[in-house]
């Protein structure tokens, strides 16, 4: 045990696991948080539950995010899924892995993680000061020096750890003051953009289908004829656009071509497990089999109600046509509704509203062995202010407690 002088700024998963991991070899570790209380943004997580991170191995792992994840191997050398389950459950929180690997705590609350996580703080002696909202860092001699808070107060510091997270979710406390100090630091910053976001849609009909959730479709993403991502899974719709988890994924390769100006289609495949030619077939041998039910009647069978009402709005059919007296021009038309329901993307929801940030402190400025920076000696950086982001299946919890623990290790020795 040493008494090094660390002061962390932000009281996230990364903070805290940064001061739980400094708090094992210094007597001198201390935590500031701008809000009242720790972990807010980690008490959202997994609406509420926490997805705490994700059982599949470490290649799988890398490849979740969208780019630079190989920066993150030392940090999962020090500090991967298992260490993190295990870190949990020697301290009397189970975990349970549920579809897709994701890992929860057996309580369902993300309340009992950070729980855990106060009382290692508490244990290893870490000193918190709440509501204390760091705005700028003295370096002397290209060394971190000290922190001053917006109410003017200075600390001294041998090493200092930034983990105040991205912009997204501002409300949360972060609002990228940590990212800003860092660029006044002489830090490169990778531009801030919203990743796992919902996504606005211009056509207006699309309100009339707000809350219809659609399970095992294929979303096809193009730019003009260029084909942009496409993958099968979840979407829900929302007031003015769409969102889910196939959606808040598949954003992330979306909101740069949005930012450059291209027309964005998003087309639903709702049938992605039949042809064009089966699904024909079995609609041709209903309709045979039923000549006198009406197309509303028979639609049943295919589609969720309100999409078979908005469907037949944007055909202009009588909602109670009968089936016989569908021609076949129109029954084509419907058929490729099925299978290529499109409409346009105005733009992703504001970077506040996704889940996660795009972007932040340049990796190039940062040590992946220990996260400390290039520029400033006894500098670290971990966490969601990183230009570091990955897909929704508990990675950027991970990310965000790996980094801290390996940024805590550094800064501590
Ligand atoms: C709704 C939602 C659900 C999510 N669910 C999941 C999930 O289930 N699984 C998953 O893996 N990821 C999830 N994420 C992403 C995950 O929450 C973040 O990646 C993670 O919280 C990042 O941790 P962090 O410690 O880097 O930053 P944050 O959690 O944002 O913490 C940063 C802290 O720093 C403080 N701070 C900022 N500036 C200052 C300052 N100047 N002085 C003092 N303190 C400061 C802030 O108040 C904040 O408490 C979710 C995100 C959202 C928005």
């Amino acid at each position: 045990m040493n008494d090094k002088r660390i002061v962390i700024v932000g009281g996230g998963p990364a903070g805290i696991m940064a001061a739980i991991a400094a708090g094992t070899k210094s007597s001198n570790v201390i935590l500031f948080e701008k809000n009242s209380s720790l972990g807010k943004k980690l008490l959202m997580t997994g609406k509420g539950r926490c997805n705490l991170t994700n059982a599949c191995d470490l290649e799988s792992f890398l490849q979740r995010f969208s780019k630079n994840g190989q920066f993150l191997r030392d940090s999962f050398k020090i500090m991967f899924n298992g260490q993190l389950v295990k870190f949990f459950e020697d301290r009397g929180l189970k975990m349970k892995v549920e579809r897709q690997k994701r890992v929860f705590p057996v309580t369902d609350r993300a309340c009992s993680v950070l729980r855990i996580l106060e009382n290692e703080l508490k244990k290893n002696k870490v000193k918190i000061v709440t509501d204390s909202d760091i705005k700028s860092v003295l370096v002397k001699d290209g060394c971190v020096s000290e922190v001053f808070s917006k109410n003017d107060m200075a600390f001294k510091c041998d090493s200092l750890i930034l983990a105040t997270g991205g912009v997204s979710y501002k409300n949360t406390g972060s609002n990228g003051e940590g990212i800003r100090i860092a660029e006044e630091l002489g830090h490169k910053i990778v531009p801030l953009r919203a990743g796992l976001v919902p996504l606005i849609v211009k056509q207006k009909y699309i309100k009339s289908l707000e809350g219809l959730s659609l399970k095992n479709i294929r979303l096809i993403f193009t730019a003009g004829k260029k084909k942009i991502i496409s993958d099968v899974g979840e979407m829900i719709f929302t007031k003015n656009g769409v969102s889910g988890p196939l959606v808040l994924t598949l954003s992330s390769s979306i909101v740069d071509f949005l930012k450059d100006g291209a027309d964005v289609v998003c087309s639903v495949d709702l049938k992605p497990a039949l042809s064009k030619e089966q699904l024909s077939k079995r609609f041709l041998k209903d309709v045979s089999e039923h000549p006198k039910k009406s197309i509303k009647g028979i639609l049943k069978d295919y589609l969720p109600q309100r999409l078979i009402c908005t469907f037949l709005d944007l055909l202009k059919i009588p909602h109670e046509e009968k089936i016989s007296n569908i021609n076949k021009k129109v029954r084509e038309d419907l058929l490729n509704m099925f299978k290529n329901f499109s409409f346009d993307i105005e733009r992703g929801e504001s970077v506040d509203l996704g889940m996660i940030t795009q972007g932040g402190v340049s990796l190039k400025d940062v040590s992946p062995k220990t996260l400390g920076s290039r520029i400033v000696k006894g500098l670290y950086f971990a966490g969601e202010m990183l230009d570091i982001d990955a897909d929704t299946g508990g990675f950027n919890l991970q990310a965000a407690f790996s980094t801290g623990f390996l940024a805590g290790v550094s800064a501590a020795l």
